[in-house]
């Protein structure tokens, strides 16, 4: 099978992970669900004069200068979350429960976290995940997921899940995986309610124990 939506900077990763084809697959995101990203980039901002106004759910337009209350062009967004994974990745707080979510779930399946963290700054995050008691294979991804889901899920004689916070890559499992059970998850309270659930997703859950709680319930009865 082709999957030819899958970046060359990804591949790689994928060929190197060894899924187990009959254990549960959890696939979870790392910022928003793991790492507490939005307390971490508001910090990094306050460093830079800059603010986020959260009038919505996108980085785009939100990140002003405090002198003008300007919001700073497009093109900078992406050289500036670069440098916020470069400097900060490695020591973003960890979300409330997501260690302790985690380690109950590897009882009942194999974990991997899918993150669109930049590759270059992988070992960062993964320091971050060691760190926070959450040593799990990582895949630095670049573009949507769907396809890498797709990838990772392929012949698993088991049920798989997939826990984000951005609608869209819901959206992209469920085109290109849709047998991949879709958790929306926001860990901010504040970008949690500017946001309802994601269309694509099967349930928008608050917090992790009600996340933990939800999947082993559906892998040892088959049902939500
Ligand atoms: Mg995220």
């Amino acid at each position: 099978m082709m999957f030819t939506g899958i970046h060359d900077d990804v591949r790689p990763q994928l060929e190197e992970l060894t899924i187990d084809r009959d254990r549960p697959l959890v696939i979870t995101d790392a910022d928003e669900v793991l790492f507490n990203f939005m307390i971490g980039l508001e910090d990094f901002l306050k460093s830079l004069d800059l603010y986020f106004d959260w009038s919505s759910f996108a980085l785009s337009g939100n990140i002003r200068r405090i002198a003008d209350k300007e919001p700073i062009d497009q093109m900078e967004i992406g050289v500036l979350l670069s440098n916020f994974f470069d400097q900060r990745c490695a020591v973003l707080p960890a979300v409330d429960g997501a260690a302790e979510g985690l380690a109950s779930l590897r009882d009942h399946a194999q974990i991997v976290v899918l993150s669109n963290v930049p590759p270059k700054h992988a070992g960062k995050r993964l320091l971050g995940l060691k760190d926070k008691g959450m040593d799990f294979p990582l895949i630095a991804n670049i573009g949507s997921k769907g396809q890498v889901v797709r990838f990772l899920t392929e012949g698993l004689n088991a049920p798989a899940y997939f826990i984000d916070d951005i609608p869209h890559n819901h959206s992209s499992v469920n085109e290109h995986a849709a047998h991949v059970h879709r958790l929306h998850y926001i860990a901010d309270p504040r970008l949690s309610d500017l946001l309802g659930p994601a269309e694509h997703s099967h349930s928008r859950l608050y917090n992790w124990p009600e996340i933990s709680a939800h999947i082993i319930r559906h892998i040892e009865t088959g049902e939500y």
